[in-house]
């Protein structure tokens, strides 16, 4: 379904989530105070706007209440990012998603109702340790301080095993949630069925358990 954004502050994170979203064909607003970065935007989006988003009579006058969904991706100017947020919960926009800066903008963020907080470089320089750190994992999504979802490369060790032979909710605490092979993911994975060597093992768990699974089994 088409979706209709406004994207504040086009740094390298708005601007790349406005060419994500617009290439994904839905309806992009970009702005910025900026004027060359609201230019360099305009092959990539549905409309955009130089506008200073700090006074909330900019954004009213632009009709920025038509928008159900805003990303302010302001980074360095913390305070713009604040009242720019501010102002856009005063008018009631349901979903507000912010970039946040460090965790003192992040809590800010929070008691001024922002729907959701990105920390982009953090979350970013996680998972590249993750992939870092092991050749075994593919893909890494951090679910909380202690959880994550992980996608594993089945080594020639548990070729021919079975989930049920692994036991690995008994043994490690964690699950497999699904099994990808070529073009194919199983949401539903046999428990009896026979892994092979490159099978794409899609698990949750705590870190730590994913880990003593990950180092004790593959
Ligand atoms: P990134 O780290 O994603 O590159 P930046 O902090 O460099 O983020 O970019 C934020 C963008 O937000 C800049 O392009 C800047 O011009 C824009 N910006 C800053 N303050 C305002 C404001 N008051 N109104 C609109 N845009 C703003």
């Amino acid at each position: 379904m088409k979706k209709q954004f406004a994207i504040i502050g086009l740094g390298r994170f708005g601007s790349s989530m406005c060419r994500e979203l617009h290439h994904m064909g839905h309806e992009v607003l970009a702005i910025d105070h900026n004027p060359k970065k609201v230019e360099a935007m305009e092959p990539f989006s549905t409309h955009t706007m130089v506008l200073d988003t700090t006074d909330e009579n900019n954004l009213i006058r632009i009709g920025i209440k038509n928008f159900e969904h805003v990303i302010v991706a302001i980074g360095e100017n913390i305070q713009a990012s604040i009242l720019t947020v501010l102002h856009l919960k005063d008018l009631e926009i349901p979903e507000v998603w912010v970039k946040a800066q460090n965790s003192y903008h992040h809590k800010v963020l929070e008691k001024i109702g922002a729907d959701r907080i990105f920390h982009p470089e953090e979350e970013m320089g996680n998972r590249i340790a993750e992939f870092l750190t092991s050749e075994k994992v593919l893909d890494y999504i951090d679910l909380s301080v202690d959880y994550s979802i992980v996608e594993l490369l089945a080594t020639e060790k548990i070729a021919g095993k079975t989930l049920v032979d692994l036991d690995i909710r008994a043994k490690y605490g964690c699950t497999v949630i699904a099994i990808k092979q070529k073009n194919k993911v199983d949401v539903t994975p046999d428990p009896n069925e026979t892994l092979n060597k490159g099978d794409i093992l899609v698990m949750i768990g705590d870190k730590k358990d994913l880990r003593r699974f990950q180092d004790g089994v593959l």
